[in-house]
């Protein structure tokens, strides 16, 4: 189901009532969501992704704009007519019933035409479980499971009527690190096999980057940039955008250009075509430098941080920059940088000596 935002905006009263001022939470928001893509809402907290989420559920109502589902205008409708699946990043889980009770849940309510039969119920009610693979977990109560599979209950139950549109609010911020990788393939398997157009808040950049089929960067209730993940990361819009994405940070540096090269303080870094004489920001992302002896921004390598196959070099400040530099460069590379190596990292030194 495509989801088309069209001028939406939602403004809250300010804390401050004798300003009068507006929180405008969303500010003419324009983009179409496509059908059965994965899209993440990204940005600092309070830059306005939840009340997004919010109006596309029906919970809140724009305070201006309209929201297509499928060419159809919702903005008028409950939620309960929208034929969506929401899901929390706290679960939501009713305490006292059991996982199967839970997920049958919002079948109960269902009335008229839609009214299912018991043995239907159940039919719904195993086939979500099995998508999320619970099926083992469905006479336990909520408090007997992990946080991972509190959040594969919550998942079913918002599954359990096949919505057209799944929305998900940081569902992964209450995981530990390790169930919350796990858990976010998860979503990604479970949204690929089922194809519902999903939207999914995030503000951790690298959760949003990792699932998404698209991002939406967002700061202060207004759209940055929309793009494929790759695309935003390779080609930020503006400075914020660039800074946002990617760890360890983008690495901004005050340049110059002149003469179809960048510079930056004395040295010229790049070849560039067709911008004219000016000062700019030049952005390097710490994967994108090689080590060379003697090539442009050469200084001594500093503190070394072991990433898996990768390393984190920091340099020291280089006179003719007001910066240090972070690079991830190959693990083989080690070796040039010898003593700082040993001295930085706690375990065993190049030349098996035991570090500090
Ligand atoms: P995010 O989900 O990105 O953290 P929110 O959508 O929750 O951001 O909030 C966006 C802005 O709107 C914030 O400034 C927040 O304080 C304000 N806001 C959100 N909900 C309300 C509300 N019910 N009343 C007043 N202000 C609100």
């Amino acid at each position: 189901m495509e989801v088309v935002l069209r001028n939406l905006t939602k403004k809250f009263p300010g804390r401050d009532r004798k300003k009068r001022e507006d929180v405008i939470a969303v500010n003419d928001f324009n983009f179409v969501i496509p059908d059965g893509k994965l899209i993440g809402l990204l940005g600092p907290s309070g830059c306005g992704k939840s009340t997004t989420l919010n109006l596309i559920s029906g919970l809140l109502k724009p305070t201006s704009g309209r929201i297509f589902f499928g060419g159809d205008d919702v903005t008028d409708l409950p939620p309960e007519n929208r034929g969506i699946g929401l899901v929390f990043q706290n679960y939501a889980l009713y305490p006292h019933l059991t996982v199967k009770q839970n997920i049958l849940f919002p079948l109960q309510n269902l009335k008229g035409k839609d009214k299912l039969s018991k043995r239907e119920m159940l039919e719904k009610a195993n086939e979500a479980a099995r998508l999320v693979q619970i099926e083992e977990l469905m006479e336990s109560k909520p408090a007997e499971l992990s946080g991972g599979q509190q959040q594969r209950v919550a998942i079913a139950r918002a599954l359990v009527k096949m919505p057209m549109v799944l929305l998900l609010d940081e569902p992964l911020s209450n995981l530990d690190a390790r169930l919350r990788l796990q858990t976010r393939e998860e979503i990604r398997r479970i949204q690929r096999k089922t194809g519902i157009t999903t939207i999914f808040v995030t503000h951790d950049q690298e959760e949003a980057m990792s699932i998404s089929d698209m991002i939406v960067v967002m700061k202060d209730g207004i759209v940055q940039q929309i793009g494929k993940p790759q695309e935003v990361y390779d080609s930020p819009v503006n400075l914020f955008v660039a800074r946002f994405l990617g760890t360890p940070p983008i690495n901004l540096f005050e340049g110059r250009a002149k003469d179809n090269q960048l510079y930056i303080g004395e040295d010229a870094v790049l070849r560039v075509k067709g911008i004219a004489d000016q000062e700019v920001f030049v952005g390097i992302r710490p994967e994108g430098f090689i080590l060379q002896e003697n090539g442009p921004l050469c200084c001594a390598l500093g503190g070394v941080e072991v990433m898996g196959r990768d390393i984190s070099v920091v340099s020291q400040n280089k006179a003719s920059l007001s910066q240090s530099i972070r690079a991830i460069v190959g693990a083989e590379h080690l070796e040039k940088i010898g003593k700082t190596y040993a001295a930085g990292y706690g375990e065993k030194g190049p030349d098996g000596d035991r570090a500090m």
